[in-house]
């Protein structure tokens, strides 16, 4: 049975406006920008230069590291520049930037498999790799490099179908409109670990998208066990996760891996699939275009390198000038500034919020030491205090309080009455940890 996880809050979910409408195509860009950095780990060196003419699916950047994935043009096209970018991260990174010649030209013929049952956990773990798969829920690591850490380890595998932050409804439109490639990587990652049975984890605020896998399930079928949550954020974080569905508890600086699990999100499963049989990279993603400032709240399926402002204008633009444009969803997204920054690998939603939704401006923000963060902080740890190290620069204090374990959820600053910038404090704070580290590794 579900158990549950500690702290956590219940913003308001948000998601009706998107979440009742089929995911929609829309016409594909005249440029995509391909960032040469969309994952967690190594930076992609391009493999193409301007003037290239490159086909849809060839790879375009790739990279030695064990930690990094191959990316792939999303359009077929020439390219026009390699040059830095805007990025959704803020900064600017080294991107292709490819002409659409709206063709759609393919790399070749794709490695279509009927039957997996004689590839090793290595070689699917290639195909992965050869894919460009990375986690889809937001997390963006390479998911070649997460099943490799995690052979003859794991007994567990819990596909992510929590979906726990506000507005976000990709993966729900995917679990119902996708599921049976959802349903067979599944299966692939139970044939990677040599498990009897892999858990998809649906929170209850899904009921229809429960029904529907599960009608899609042979009644003899029990490799798959689907169970419903209690919606609550943010069980869609790999440990929350993990304690909510078998009780274990990843250790401070610990992996899933070290408690026998790992955690892949619906669309992984999904495009892993399409990887194995169907021998699709990923060049595609879908993405919640919502917010109260957004005239047509949808779902839809673009492609990688699409700038913001396209998808914005497939919406029917803005029905009022938004206050804050946001990547992700409102507890753990980041602001943008540029709506020329394009759709990444880890892009699953971008927010248009109104004023009402960026919740009360507060001329001074204080700390009337409540302890609310405290028992909202899904990690067990003390935002107040470790907001007032961080201001000081106590960086000592600081890491005794377990700062690196900060999953940057968001509860803390949710809650706060004081409208202190709590997440934003700890990013510093670890930011500044990990540069002190390297300084004395160096010395
Ligand atoms: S919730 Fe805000 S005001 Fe309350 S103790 Fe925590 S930091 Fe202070
Ligand atoms: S952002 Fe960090 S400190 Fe705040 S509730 Fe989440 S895990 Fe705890």
């Amino acid at each position: 049975m579900p158990g549950k996880f500690f702290g956590g809050v219940h913003p308001a979910q948000n998601k009706s406006d998107s979440a009742k409408k089929e995911i929609r195509t829309p016409r594909s860009p005249e440029i995509v920008v391909i960032p040469m950095s969309m994952h967690v780990g190594a930076q992609c060196r391009p493999l193409v230069g301007k003037g290239d003419y490159v086909a849809l699916g060839q790879i375009i950047g790739d990279s030695d590291a064990p930690v990094s994935a191959p990316i792939h043009a999303s359009v077929s096209g020439t390219v026009v520049a390699v040059e830095a970018r805007p990025h959704p991260s803020g900064s600017r990174v080294l991107s292709v930037v490819i002409a659409n010649d709206f063709k759609d030209t393919p790399a070749g013929d794709p490695d279509v498999r009927t039957d997996v049952s004689d590839l090793s956990p290595e070689s699917i773990a290639d195909i992965i790799r050869s894919a460009g798969i990375v986690g889809l829920g937001g997390a963006a690591f390479p998911t070649h490099a997460k099943i490799r850490s995690g052979l003859g380890k794991v007994d567990t595998v819990i596909i992510n179908g929590a979906e726990c932050e506000p507005y976000i409804t990709s993966g729900y439109r995917g679990m119902l409109e996708n599921g049976d490639e959802l349903l067979g990587g599944a299966r692939i990652f139970r044939k990677i670990y040599g498990l009897e049975s892999v858990t998809i984890a649906i929170e209850d605020n899904k009921a229809d998208a429960i029904r529907h896998l599960k009608r899609l399930l042979p009644s003899s079928d029990n490799s798959i066990r689907i169970i419903s949550l209690k919606t609550r954020y943010p069980q869609g974080a790999e440990k929350q996760l993990i304690q909510t569905v078998t009780g274990r508890q990843v250790p401070p600086g610990g992996l899933p891996a070290d408690v026998g699990c790992a955690v892949f999100n619906t669309d992984t499963a999904a495009a892993v699939y399409r990887a194995v049989y169907n021998g699709v990279p990923l060049t595609q993603k879908v993405v919640t275009v919502a917010g109260s400032a957004v005239a047509s709240p949808v779902n839809l399926r673009v492609r990688i390198g699409t700038p913001f402002s396209e998808l914005f204008s497939a919406c029917g633009g803005f029905k009022e000038t938004p206050r804050k444009i946001v990547m992700g969803g409102p507890m753990t997204g980041l602001a943008q500034h540029d709506l020329s920054a394009p759709v990444i690998k880890g892009t699953n939603c971008i927010l248009a919020l109104s004023d009402h939704e960026c919740g009360r401006a507060v001329s001074e923000r204080a700390c009337i030491r409540c302890g609310r963060c405290i028992e909202a902080c899904p990690m067990r740890l003390m935002p107040m205090l470790m907001y007032a190290y961080e201001q000081k620069g106590d960086l000592d204090e600081l890491e005794k309080l377990n700062v690196t374990d900060c999953i940057e959820c968001g509860c803390c600053g949710y809650i706060c009455p004081g409208r202190l910038h709590l997440v934003q404090s700890f990013k510093t704070g670890k930011k500044k940890l990990a540069e002190k580290r390297a300084k004395e590794a160096a010395r």
